[in-house]
């Protein structure tokens, strides 16, 4: 029996879902029902192709079925802010929700992409954004998430975009958040990164050009530190950013970690219980490897 139908269906399983487009390529079923199958609850966490154009309604009528919340993902974590009666101040801050609990008294939004991030980093590297220099790769939905969660932890962000209108604006936006941490921003380019990176302790990649298999920009690699740590959030399949990391003698980590903690984060929204993150990571990484 496989992790997506161990956990059964009865009379009074409660749904949880993934709402998507495309979805059909999804870890979150697998991992997700594995950690509820783990922890005995009641639940089962099935995919929903969603068009943009359907979200409200669809998300209307989940709510009304009883379901007891939701994750999005793309297109759909900005869009649904305006649907949400409460949000946490992360979310409002990214102004994007990756998760979505259904009550009695409204919907409640959160995202924990960026914050899974981090607990990821904590987990494998013992690594706590306090005090820290960090660099950020791309200024795009996961970028913001990221920044969110960084905001008045680290000490300074500094991020750099292929468009640099965009990094600028998320940059003001984030200098508005409560904290003394300082972000800054520059185009994506070798000679505006060198001094940024020179001093990081973190790079983080959230472009989606590992995705497509589009080149970056060459990075300044020489000058970092091989005491810091390079995160690509891609998962799947090498990147050329990981692996000039690892030949230039860095810590490094992808994706996978976070798709696990943000999910983990996820369900103790949903159900206040603290899954099995190593569980988690099993059936996310079986399910990779069967291609789902
Ligand atoms: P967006 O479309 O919102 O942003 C994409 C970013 O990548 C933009 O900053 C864009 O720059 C930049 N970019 C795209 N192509 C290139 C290129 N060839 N060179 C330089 N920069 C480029 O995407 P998301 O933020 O939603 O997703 C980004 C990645 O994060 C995806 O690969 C996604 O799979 C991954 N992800 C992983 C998660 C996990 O749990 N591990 C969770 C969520 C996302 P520009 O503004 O100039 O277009």
């Amino acid at each position: 029996m496989d992790s997506r139908t161990a956990a059964g269906i009865r009379a009074t399983t409660r749904l949880l879902a993934v709402l998507g487009h495309p979805v059909s390529h999804s870890l979150s079923p697998a991992m997700h029902n594995a950690a509820i199958a783990a922890l005995g609850l009641d639940l089962l966490y099935i995919a929903h192709d969603v068009e943009p154009r359907n979200l409200d309604d669809v998300l209307k009528g989940l709510r009304k079925a009883g379901y007891l919340g939701v994750n999005l993902t793309i297109p759909h974590k900005e869009a649904a802010v305006r649907l949400c009666t409460k949000i946490s101040p992360e979310a409002r801050l990214a102004r994007s929700v990756n998760t979505l609990r259904f009550g009695a008294d409204g919907i409640y939004g959160d995202t924990t992409d960026g914050a899974g991030l981090l607990d990821s980093l904590k987990a494998e590297f013992g690594f706590s954004p306090k005090g820290k220099r960090i660099v950020i790769l791309g200024a795009g939905g996961t970028a913001r998430s990221v920044a969110a969660a960084l905001a008045g932890t680290a000490k300074t962000i500094h991020i750099a975009n292929r468009t640099v209108e965009k990094a600028d604006h998320l940059a003001a936006l984030m200098n508005r958040a409560p904290g003394k941490t300082l972000f800054t921003s520059s185009m994506l380019d070798q000679l505006e990164l060198a001094a940024p990176l020179q001093d990081a302790q973190l790079v983080i990649n959230t472009t989606s050009a590992s995705l497509t298999g589009a080149a970056l920009p060459r990075l300044p690699w020489k000058i970092l530190d091989t005491d810091t740590i390079a995160v690509d959030v891609m998962y799947g399949r090498p990147t050329k950013f990981l692996a000039d990391a690892k030949r230039h003698g860095l810590r490094h980590s992808d994706g996978l970690g976070m798709l696990v903690h943000q999910g983990a984060r996820a369900l103790r929204i949903w159900t206040g219980r603290n899954p099995d993150t190593r569980i988690m990571r099993e059936a996310a990484r079986k399910a990779l490897k069967q291609g789902r």
